[in-house]
């Protein structure tokens, strides 16, 4: 027998987007329902480096951009969360590092003396000498300067497992016979009706909005091709300053249950490694570290490399969006947050579209929707890669 179900909202996309908005509006007290159609914690999400930016890495090539000025406030909002007095609690999410580094030779840092030495920077990070340095860089070959900067690191794994227990039993499989239009979905014999459709899948954001008529907003892609490294590493999360404002290399690191560690390296390595191979660009991780921390000994590490893409909001040139991105176009609104650290101010701001629109929470029963299942949890990277080498 068919069934016909209400829901206030039904959001697509089990990524940073849509369990921090799923949080958010069951706390709100919404009927709210997430749609994943493969794992929860997303695609780009779980591939993350799980910085949480403040804009500090924006902000070097010597002036506050856009960027840096819309991000400034991430970090706070975070901790907050993570320490149990934020918007949500995400207590249990387990912090890699309080801060990151930022390295660089002496030469580029001479450059930039009176911008490090601004008072914009000297809030967000300080410099470090002699003992006060990561191990790493207490090598008497280090001739740099290194920074601290007030940034924590995530585990994006303790993460999404937090955000799927405070999103409780709203989140449901997607299968290939779900049927999108823009007033709901129908799975079989069961139709759900909502009054709006939040997009939070990433890249396939395009794919749906397709499928319920809609053109905009246009969408675009940075390809990245991250390369990682395990064995017997300290533990590290830092820059490598380059010349411009991306970073030459961002190195973060994960603990192995046997001690070893995992380092994810991404920056201008991972953008310029698009079109290389597994192999070149494994050759170009090796190359990368022997140039900018000779003194690591490379010996005995294994090497594999992993794809994917970062979805945004369409911009002139292609160039990266300074901000997160949230439209609501009739009974859809669509997100691409840009950033894992924008996710609280995306729920924010589907919260305010809500609102505007008055869209009142209402209880409803949604227990039918339980036999369409659950989906798995995501796996890091590194517990997915077939061919280490
Ligand atoms: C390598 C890398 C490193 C990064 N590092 C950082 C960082 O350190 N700090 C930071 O702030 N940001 C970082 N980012 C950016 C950040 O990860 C992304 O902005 C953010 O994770 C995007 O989240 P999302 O929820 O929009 O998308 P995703 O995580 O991609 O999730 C989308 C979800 O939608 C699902 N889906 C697809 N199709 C459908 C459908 N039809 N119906 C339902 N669900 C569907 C997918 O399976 C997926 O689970 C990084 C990104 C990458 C790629």
């Amino acid at each position: 027998m068919s069934k016909l179900l209400k829901a206030d909202i039904a959001i697509f996309g089990a990524g940073i987007a849509g369990l921090w908005t799923l949080a958010r509006l069951l706390q709100a007290g919404y009927s709210a329902v997430l749609f994943e159609k493969e794992a929860i914690g997303g695609i780009q999400t779980i591939a993350s480096q799980g910085i949480i930016h403040g804009g500090t890495k924006y902000a070097l090539t010597g002036s506050i951009n856009k960027s840096a000025q819309s991000i400034a406030d991430m970090p706070e909002i975070w901790r907050n969360a993570l320490a149990g007095r934020g918007e949500l609690d995400l207590r249990g999410t387990r912090l890699l590092a309080e801060h990151q580094h930022l390295w660089s030779s002496q030469s580029m840092l001479s450059r930039m003396t009176g911008f490090f030495a601004s008072k914009a920077m000297r809030s967000k990070m300080q410099q470090l000498n002699g003992s006060e340095r990561p191990l790493l860089f207490q090598n008497p070959a280090f001739k740099g300067a290194l920074y601290q900067l007030n940034e924590p690191v995530l585990d994006v794994a303790s993460l999404v497992q937090r955000l799927t227990e405070l999103c409780g039993d709203h989140i449901f499989k997607l299968g290939e016979e779900a049927e999108i239009t823009a007033d709901g979905c129908h799975f079989g014999d069961i139709t759900l009706n909502t009054k709006q459709l939040i997009f939070a899948a990433g890249k396939a954001n395009a794919t749906l909005l397709q499928q319920v008529g809609q053109q905009r907003p246009e969408m675009q892609l940075r390809p990245l091709h991250m390369v990682m490294l395990r064995g017997k590493l300290p533990a590290l999360h830092a820059h490598a300053l380059g010349t411009s404002a991306n970073p030459r290399l961002t190195i973060t690191s994960y603990p192995l249950a046997d001690g070893q560690q995992v380092w994810n390296l991404g920056g201008e390595i991972a953008e310029l490694g698009n079109g290389r191979s597994q192999e070149e660009q494994i050759e170009a991780g090796k190359e990368i570290l022997a140039e900018l921390l000779p003194w690591l000994d490379q010996q005995q590490l294994q090497w594999a490399t992993y794809r994917v893409d970062r979805a945004e909001i369409k911009t002139t040139a292609g160039r990266r969006p300074d901000d997160c991105f949230v439209e609501q176009n009739e009974s859809v609104i669509t997100i691409w947050p840009t950033k894992l650290a924008f996710a609280p101010r995306v729920a924010q701001e589907v919260l305010t579209l809500l609102d505007q629109s008055n869209i009142q929470p209402e209880m409803q029963d949604l227990s039918p929707l339980q036999a369409l299942g659950r989906p798995p949890q995501a796996k890091l990277p590194w517990q997915r890669a077939e061919s280490w080498s």
